[in-house]
């Protein structure tokens, strides 16, 4: 054996790739001393850890501005179509590693650090993560944003920057408490304010007649301030921006106040405007109507279109420099994807900015808009669907209303020459929902406002085509796609996996960085005892590394030879959290009841943010907590069984979770998860999968082969069937002895002696109102469960289907769905074209 290496040495081996050059080192100590100088304004003696974080972060954020500038000059020269990503979500975690592989300055930046006598990882700890966003959703616009700009595409996006990003969650006696996400506190070394390019944004008013038409007037205006964010590619020279609103009160605001003298007042109420940007709201995959958001929504939605429209009206084309005036170009020049409906009021925001702004006919304008927009549909749930008020509307965007009306008016048109007379037709597909309160439905206005409307998974894609948008499928088919969501294999794979990249490229070489598909190349050794060795030596490190900090933070002692059974996701009924709770307790009742039995010890940890508003979901967080409280605690199991609750999940920590899981947990009733995209990243990391035929899962299978996953439950069709049926709960709670133990326990205050109704309601729901039938799935998730032990226990086939897990993860790659949208939707191809690098002569 050799001595063993230090942390540095392993780094050193592990992502190194070629010879820091000494040169590079060199230059790079002088820039870091030269910022914490100039711009920490420290010396060494002085200096703390968070400084030296700065001083790295500007000194790696130098070598990201020649590549900044020369981009964005590469696009204005050769005037390319622009994609503009729009979302109210970009959940992008830390920069500052991402951006040192990316740029491919890791090694001489590590090897600085080293020769300086500083930790870098320590460092790295001290970024904040970039929490703007709630899940799944958020996560895909920030690997979005990665592969398009590693594809070369000209592409932004555009968001809100949010003071405040998702809460941190605190365990506290048991339960969630939210603090806020202060993450801009000590300032973001990657942001560049651009307070020149200011926008006025209009709310409230009333709408008057005039000879050139409707105006919209009396408006109260709030400012959008730009912040550009650096989006580098990978190894391309390529940097994208990601530009995110800030709300700014205008000078003048409230200037009656202060005419009437109340100047202290006057100051003080331009808070109320800014707080537009304050702060996420925390639902996930669930609409909350509150006026600020749709405030939020239309703010980011107004600024964009508007910096859109200048940037177009600006281009050079041709070879000459002019002001485009011509608006007939817009589809050919611009591709406009909405992310989910937070962002539809794109759509009449264009229709009025092209109509009573720039003097287009409707017809022209319909036209222009509806082949620039896109919309991406992610959910099927009812209560996620945004429904808007129209006398919230009405109040806060008037014209936008009429506009509206105008919209579904044709709309409605068309529909009655489709189905003449048929008047549940027009009901049904009204943009205006007129049963209760008046309402527009934000989808609907989506799809008849788009020429591409698609599902993020297979299954999800045909089940909006035969269920939730039947009708607008059958009336225009050629609108429906699906664009399976993927993953950016930079940061799910080689950052926060580099020795099992190693192991990879090792074998087959780097081209899967940006290739994924290439990893089908290491299927041919999923038998090969060496190379089994080799994916259970990193799998086993990071289960080490994950387990050493676990038990510094939770006091547990975790078994490093235990099966880490891993389910991390926002904490939500329909992906069935409860489902995997009643597994920890059957587990625990079979201990206690055979305690001398030879099981497959698991270490089983749940992860998640529950929205502070959504009760049932923290009330199962509460009872995980309870059952680990008696699980852990209880001498009888030792450590066959152990349960930890990870607090504050996050982008951050699924880094550091995911390349240590050996299973991965996706148990959603059928139908209900449109995609997922956590799923993809244990696929890509070695881990197993136990899941449900459910969104991208279908495909995962599909990819792997049934024999390399753990499959169990109801189909859509099955769930379906059960529906029309009639579910019963009781049928299967009294005719499954082991559940029935589960559901009294649960009932009974088992895991609550100090309040023995705490956890009725969960058992209550489970036999009563479960719109998600967990109950219906039990037998079959146990039984998979206890395959998945079996199979562990059996470690050469397990690696066997590790591996044969990675070597199939190709089609996860957000690469691979990027290029789709871009031909599909978009318009717009790939360019692998490197752009000259800061030290080389522009073409
Ligand atoms: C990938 C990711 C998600 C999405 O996970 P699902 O299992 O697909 O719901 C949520 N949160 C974070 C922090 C993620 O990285």
């Amino acid at each position: 054996m050799s001595k063993p290496q230090t942390d540095h040495e392993k780094r050193k081996q592990i992502s190194v790739r070629g010879i820091a050059e000494v040169e590079d080192v060199n230059a790079i100590k002088k820039t870091f001393n030269r910022h914490l100088h100039y711009t920490l304004v420290k010396d060494r003696n002085v200096a703390t850890t968070r400084d030296y974080y700065f001083a790295l972060a500007h000194t790696v954020r130098d070598h990201l501005v020649s590549r900044w500038i020369r981009t964005q000059q590469h696009y204005y020269e050769k005037d390319p179509k622009r994609v503009y990503y729009l979302s109210l979500e970009f959940y992008m975690g830390r920069s500052l590693q991402n951006t040192m592989i990316n740029i491919g300055i890791q090694s001489p930046v590590d090897e600085a650090l080293y020769q300086l006598g500083l930790d870098i990882e320590e460092l790295e700890e001290l970024e904040e993560d970039a929490g703007l966003g709630n899940g799944g959703l958020g996560r895909l616009a920030a690997c979005f944003l990665d592969s398009m700009a590693t594809l070369g595409m000209a592409a932004y996006g555009y968001g809100i920057r949010y003071e405040y990003g998702i809460f941190a969650q605190k365990i506290r006696n048991g339960e969630q408490v939210e603090e806020p996400d202060d993450w801009l506190r000590f300032g973001n070394p990657w942001e560049k304010a651009r307070p020149e390019y200011m926008i006025p944004i209009n709310f409230f008013g009333n709408v008057i007649d005039t000879p050139n038409g409707k105006k919209w007037v009396n408006t109260q205006v709030v400012f959008a301030l730009p912040y550009d964010n650096p989006i580098p590619g990978y190894n391309n020279n390529v940097v994208n921006t990601l530009r995110l609103w800030s709300a700014k009160s205008p000078t003048d605001f409230n200037l009656k106040f202060f005419n009437d003298g109340d100047y202290i007042q006057a100051v003080l109420d331009r808070n109320l405007a800014e707080n537009i940007s304050r702060v996420l709201y925390p639902n996930d995959n669930f609409f909350e109507g509150k006026e600020l958001r749709l405030k939020q929504e239309y703010f980011m939605v107004a600024a964009t279109l508007q910096d859109i429209i200048r940037r177009y009206k600006a281009a050079k084309f041709g070879s000459k420099e002019a002001v485009r005036t011509n608006f007939d170009y817009l589809p050919d020049k611009v591709a406009i994807q909405l992310n989910d409906t937070h962002p539809s009021l794109a759509i009449p925001e264009l229709m009025r900015l092209l109509v009573d702004v720039e003097g287009l006919s409707w017809e022209k304008a319909w036209d222009i808009t509806t082949r620039t927009c896109a919309y991406t549909n992610h959910t099927v749930l009812p209560e996620a669907l945004e429904r808007w008020p129209v006398t919230m509307l009405q109040s806060i965007l008037p014209r936008h209303l009429e506009i509206v009306y105008q919209i579904n008016f044709l709309h409605l048109k068309d529909v009655e020459n489709k189905w003449p007379g048929d008047w549940d037709k027009l009901r049904a597909m009204s943009l205006i929902e007129e049963d209760g309160e008046k309402r527009v439905n934000m989808a609907h206005l989506s799809i008849v406002g788009s020429h591409a409307v698609n599902g993020v998974a297979r299954l999800h894609s045909e089940i909006i085509k035969d269920d939730l948008f039947k009708n607008f499928y059958e009336l225009t088919p050629e609108k429906f796609q699906n664009k399976t969501n993927g993953i950016t294999p930079r940061r799910w794979l080689l950052l926060c996996n580099p020795a099992l990249s190693d192991v990879i490229s090792d074998k087959i070489g780097e081209d899967w960085i940006v290739h994924l598909d290439e990893l089908k190349k290491i299927k041919k050794w999923a038998k090969d005892p060496n190379f089994q060795r080799s994916i259970m030596k990193v799998k086993q490190e990071n289960k080490l590394r994950l387990a050493e900090m676990l038990e510094k933070e939770y006091k547990v002692k975790i078994n490093p030879a235990s099966m880490f059974d891993i389910h991390v996701k926002r904490i939500h009924e329909y992906k069935r959290q409860l489902l995997n709770c009643m597994h920890i307790i059957t587990l625990y009742n079979r201990i206690k009841k055979n305690p001398t039995a030879n099981i497959t010890p698991r270490t089983i940890m749940i992860g998640g943010k529950a929205a502070p508003g959504y009760h049932t979901a923290k009330l199962i967080i509460k009872l995980i907590l309870a059952v680990a409280k008696v699980v852990n605690n209880d001498p009888i199991v030792g450590d066959k069984l152990k349960v930890i609750f990870l607090e504050n999940y996050r982008v951050t920590l699924a880094e550091k979770i995911i390349p240590a899981a050996d299973l991965s947990e996706q148990i959603s009733t059928a139908g209900t998860e449109a995609s997922g995209t956590g799923n993809m990243k244990f696929q890509l990391n070695g881990a197993l999968t136990i899941g449900t035929l459910d969104g991208a899962n279908v495909e995962m299978a599909e990819e792997m082969g049934n024999e390399n996953i753990f499959i169990f439950g109801m189909t859509v069709d099955e769930v379906e069937a059960l529906k029309k049926k009639g579910y019963n709960a009781y049928d299967y709670y009294s005719n499954n002895p082991e559940l029935k133990q589960v559901v009294d326990q649960i009932h009974n205050g088992f895991f609550s002696p100090e309040n023995s109704d705490e956890f009725k309601h969960l058992a209550d729901i489970l036999l009563k109102w479960d719109r998600f039938y967990l109950l219906a799935d039990y037998e079959a998730y146990i039984k998979k469960q206890d395959e998945v032990s079996a199979v562990y226990q059996n470690q050469v086939k397990w690696l066997e289907m590790c591996i044969n897990n990675i070597a199939t993860s190709g089609k996860f790659s957000s690469d691979r769905t990027i290029i789709e949208y871009g031909k599909e939707i978009w318009g717009v191809n790939p360019s692998y074209d490197k752009l000259p690098a800061p030290h080389e002569p522009r073409e």
